[in-house]
């Protein structure tokens, strides 16, 4: 007869860390995989996004952990950071959206918290890289926005998402569907109306993914045409479409202290075309606030949203 892992037990310590988790078994993984390549598939991407989620479907389960069994996804909250520049004498503070500060690290606290709390069942997790939203969607933890962006309950939008994969047997009733919307969603039209490139559209869900400034300023190549300079508000990303979101409305986005970098730091910033010009210490206050991402591209970034 075989034992059962008390499940609740597990998610209880997790929520203790901060971390809102669901248990999906590790051989729903297939059709997570089938999913987003029918997204793929389907045409419906620019090259440039359909190439992005195509490095998605290279991910495996971890190596190291003899059977996979079960699949740990958690959301955890995450602060909005923010970089404070000086140029020629004046100040600019300029936010970062909350899902980039600790974009390489956070996650791995989600395996980190449920191995100490396998641990005394004789199990463990381990930190891997599925698509991270669909999974969330599919296990119910999240329910997709308008604006293409995972929601999850307690946390709105303003969240880091991870996952591992654990030996232990996921439980019997362990959910799987068929991702969903914001039921408000239906009702609502709030971010279409805030977003100024047009990238949520009307009578389509599925979100115009090439005109998202998100899209486009985590991207190398440079600004298309349309891109209106003043629609800039971010160091990276874009946060237009979830500050005005109702389903945010009553979630406190926290927010780090800004990193201050004087004239010096901040014209290393700007000119930036790697790490090598970057001082040790200007790179980790960089790390803190989210923007060790690309030093060229965040430099073209700012420069960009300080000029228009
Ligand atoms: S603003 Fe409205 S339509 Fe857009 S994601 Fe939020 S609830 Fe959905
Ligand atoms: S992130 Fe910005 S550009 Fe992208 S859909 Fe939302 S408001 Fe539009």
């Amino acid at each position: 007869m075989s034992v059962h892992l008390p499940w609740e037990t597990v998610i209880g310590a997790l929520a203790e860390k901060g971390w809102s988790a669901r248990v999906v078994a590790a051989a729903r993984l297939s059709d997570l995989h089938s999913r987003v390549a029918a997204v793929l598939a389907s045409g419906d991407l620019p090259e440039a996004a359909a190439a992005r989620i195509a490095d998605d479907l290279s991910w495996a389960l971890p190596q190291g952990l003899a059977a996979a069994r079960s699949v740990i996804v958690g959301a955890v909250a995450r602060p909005l950071t923010q970089a404070r520049l000086t140029v020629g004498g004046t100040e600019h503070a300029v936010p970062v959206p909350p899902h980039y500060a600790g974009y390489f690290i956070v996650p791995g606290g989600l395996a980190e918290a449920a191995s100490a709390a396998l641990a005394p069942f004789g199990h463990r997790a381990v930190r891997f890289e599925p698509p991270l939203k669909t999974l969330a969607a599919c296990a119910g933890l999240a329910r997709y926005g308008r604006n293409n962006i995972a929601y999850v309950p307690g946390l709105g939008s303003y969240l880091m998402l991870a996952a591992c994969a654990s030996d232990a047997a996921p439980p019997d009733d362990a959910a799987w569907a068929k991702p969903l919307p914001l039921s408000r969603c239906e009702r609502c039209s709030v971010c279409q109306r805030a977003c100024p490139t047009g990238a949520i559209r009307a009578g389509r869900f599925l979100l115009e993914t090439h005109r998202c400034l998100t899209f486009v300023n985590e991207d190398r190549a440079p600004f298309p045409a349309w891109v209106d300079p003043s629609w800039h508000t971010c160091a990276v990303g874009c946060l237009r479409c979830q500050s005005v979101c109702p389903e945010n409305a009553r979630v406190e986005l926290l927010v780090d202290p800004p990193q201050v970098f004087d004239e010096q730091e901040s014209a290393a910033i700007l000119a930036a075309s790697g790490e090598s010009g970057l001082t040790p210490a200007t790179l980790a206050k960089l790390e803190l606030c989210g923007l060790d991402y690309s030093p060229d591209i965040i430099a073209r970034n700012l420069r960009a949203l300080l000029t228009g």
